[in-house]
């Protein structure tokens, strides 16, 4: 941590810098702007304190979050070099076959891999092929959905669609029970979506401009970073996607369109949301906008409203795996979608984003390498939100927080509850898995406090339940035995030394 005293006359920039990026924040974030331009014109390592002050000024507010740990992944550089290893773990995964239902598609390079995250705080990490782009497919499917809801509201947009997983493969050929297709995640779904933003939304609009409207709130979605499309893919798309086509003209026998609605630019305009590319980096702050409840976390621009990205997340998490997402939400329980490309968004609400993409995919059209990833992950971390932190038997990381604070929030609890000899509570701490021979800064620990206070129950609870060590030393060299005699408590000392005396 840097200093900032009065001892201390100049700071080195590069140790500055070490620290600054290492809580994650990029030198081209957007929050940083007048920083890292000023930066830019200073050429020697060690500035002044005047000088340093100019420079950190005006986008103080985020540096100083930086450093004072204030973002929701505290040890960033931990946090990402245990993903990284994940990401090298998947390496070895090599099922799944490059999407060839399109000519196109098929000449992606099977061996591609990459990932980043952003997290709601704008921290960012990536490897691999995180900048190779990727036409979005399916992944576009939860943002054109989102822009749909913007403008028409959930009623609106669902007295056209439903809200419930097809069971079925992504582009299968039927629709639910209302004669409408199942939800907006699944190609029926997603080409009746670009059907109400072709006629009930900026209807005064061309075609072009329609997709350039889409195409821009995708882009503020993705912080402005890249985004471009893929031209040649639409036309493969268009000359050969004949089950869309199909799905298409079903739909409009089922008169399931707004009325309006012309077939053919309907699927147009759906093909090009498919061919809309991005990469890793790009998506990743996408689906970071998405767990921050719409707002993008490196521009702060409000992109959608938060009953919007409710309803997105909502249905990413039952329908966004295609007929895979029940066991997807069953193993990882979060919102995700996944495109023919190879691409996942995976959305850990209140946390961050991560878009993974390994071109070959499985017989329901998920990559299989982010599906061994996004398991992985959630083997490791407890951001499965049935996960109950304090009473899992099998400890995950929690990210979000300091291990050392948690563990001292649980001493201190311990302790308190040993002090006031309420055996009720400490009981409930061990079922749950605690350490109950933890000791505070001072080397006091749950058996001291019960012993100075002379409660025999607790004392003999945690020695003979919990088997805690008998005679820890805090740090003036005292036992608990001292404690019992020290604040006579003669029951508690005869039990303790005879304890003791017996091994
Ligand atoms: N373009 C693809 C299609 O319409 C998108 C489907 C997908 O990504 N699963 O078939």
């Amino acid at each position: 941590m840097m200093k900032s005293n009065e001892d201390v006359d100049t700071i080195s920039l590069a140790r500055f810098l070490e620290a600054l990026y290492g809580s994650g924040l990029r030198a081209t974030d957007p929050r940083l702007v007048e920083f890292s331009a000023r930066l830019g014109n200073l050429t020697e390592d060690m500035v002044d304190r005047i000088t340093f002050k100019n420079l950190v000024e005006p986008n103080i507010a985020i540096i100083s979050r930086a450093f004072r740990r204030k973002f929701i992944i505290p040890d960033f550089t931990a946090f990402a070099s245990r993903l990284d290893d994940i990401y090298n773990q998947c390496v070895n995964v090599t099922d799944g076959n490059v999407a060839s239902y399109i000519p196109e598609l098929a000449k992606a390079d099977p061996n591609c891999w990459g990932y980043a995250m952003c997290t709601i705080d704008g921290q960012r990490h990536s490897l691999g092929n995180c900048t190779i782009p990727f036409t979005m497919q399916s992944c576009s499917k939860p943002l054109t959905y989102a822009i749909a809801l913007e403008h028409l509201g959930a009623d609106g947009v669902h007295q056209y669609v439903g809200q419930e997983p097809s069971g079925r493969i992504f582009n299968a050929l039927a629709l639910d029970i209302d004669n409408k297709p199942h939800n907006p995640m699944v190609n029926a779904g997603a080409i009746l979506i670009c059907s109400l933003l072709q006629n009930l939304v900026h209807f005064e609009m061309s075609f072009e401009q329609k997709l350039a409207y889409i195409m821009q709130h995708v882009q503020k979605a993705a912080g402005g970073e890249f985004l471009g499309y893929n031209d040649d893919v639409f036309l493969s798309e268009k000359c050969t996607g004949f089950r869309n086509y199909a799905l298409a003209y079903l739909m409009k026998e089922q008169k399931c369109f707004p009325e309006m609605a012309d077939v053919e630019e309907v699927l147009s305009l759906y093909f090009s949301t498919c061919c809309i590319e991005s990469h890793c980096e790009s998506m990743s702050v996408m689906a970071a906008t998405l767990a921050n409840g719409g707002i993008c976390p490196i521009t702060d621009e409000k992109v959608f409203s938060s009953a919007t990205v409710r309803d997105v997340l909502s249905l990413m998490h039952s329908c966004g795996m295609y007929d895979y997402s029940g066991q997807f939400a069953f193993k990882v329980g979060l919102p995700a979608k996944s495109g023919v490309s190879g691409s996942l968004m995976l959305v850990i609400p209140n946390v961050m984003g991560l878009a993974l993409w390994s071109p070959p995919i499985d017989r329901h059209g998920n990559s299989c390498r982010c599906l061994k990833f996004c398991e992985l992950l959630l083997q490791e971390y407890n951001f499965h939100p049935y996960e109950h932190m304090g009473h899992a038997t099998i400890k995950k990381r929690d990210p979000r927080m300091y291990s050392h604070h948690l563990q001292e929030s649980t001493v201190l609890h311990l302790l308190f509850y040993a002090a006031a000899g309420d055996i009720g509570a400490l009981r409930r701490h061990y079922l749950a898995g605690f350490d109950m021979s933890l000791g505070d800064y001072d080397g006091r620990t749950a058996l001291h406090l019960a012993a100075a206070e002379g409660h025999l129950d607790c004392v003999k609870f945690l020695v003979e339940h919990c088997r805690v060590p008998c005679d820890p030393s805090d740090r003036w060299g005292h036992s608990p035995l001292d404690e019992a005699k020290g604040f006579q408590h003669p029951e508690v000392e005869q039990y303790l030394s005879t304890h003791l005396k017996n091994g």
